[in-house]
This record gives structure tokens, sequence and C-alpha cells, in this order.
């Protein structure tokens, strides 16, 4: 798991400026810190639901999903065909 990411104040060579930033790198930048924030709740609410409990559509055993690609269980997931669309 990744971790989370957060507004700072920041300048370069073109002047300052308000970024969403994750392990000291820069994931996008904005002119104010309203709009860095909207870009951070955007951000966290487009990772945090597609990790989440899911049955698995194998086995039906409820398992901890990492992503919206992912449904099936660690024990079905080797098996699985399916496995190329999702991950190749
Ligand atoms: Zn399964």
């Amino acid at each position: 798991m990744s971790a989370p990411a957060r507004v700072m104040r920041m300048a370069d060579d073109d002047g300052a400026f308000w970024a969403v930033v994750r392990e000291g790198r820069i994931l996008r930048r904005y002119a104010t810190r309203s709009s860095a924030e909207i870009g951070l709740d955007q951000l966290v609410v487009r990772e945090r639901p597609k990790r989440k409990e899911r049955a698995c559509i194998s086995c039906g055993e409820t398992f901890q999903s990492e992503h919206a690609g992912h449904r099936m269980c660690r024990n079905c997931r080797p098996r699985a065909t399916l496995c190329a669309q999702f991950y190749g």
C-alpha cells in the first residue's frame, strides 16, 4: 500500500504553486490551495473504493480486493485464465 497523498505548498523557477504530493513526487500541481484540496479529494475517492472486501467470483469466498479488476481470491487466482485480462 502506498503512502497517502497530501497537499503541499511548493515553488520552482516559475514561482509558487500548490501540489498534490505522494512519497516526495508531485502527482499534480494547482494554482490555488482549494483546487489542490479538491484534486486530493478526487484522488482519494478514486483510489479508496477499489480496495475493499469482495466476494471471489470463482468460489464466493470473501477476500481483500486490491483494485477494481481484482475479483478472485488468492486460492483461485493462479488457476484463472482471466488473469491476463486483469494483469496483462
Ligand atoms: Zn476464490
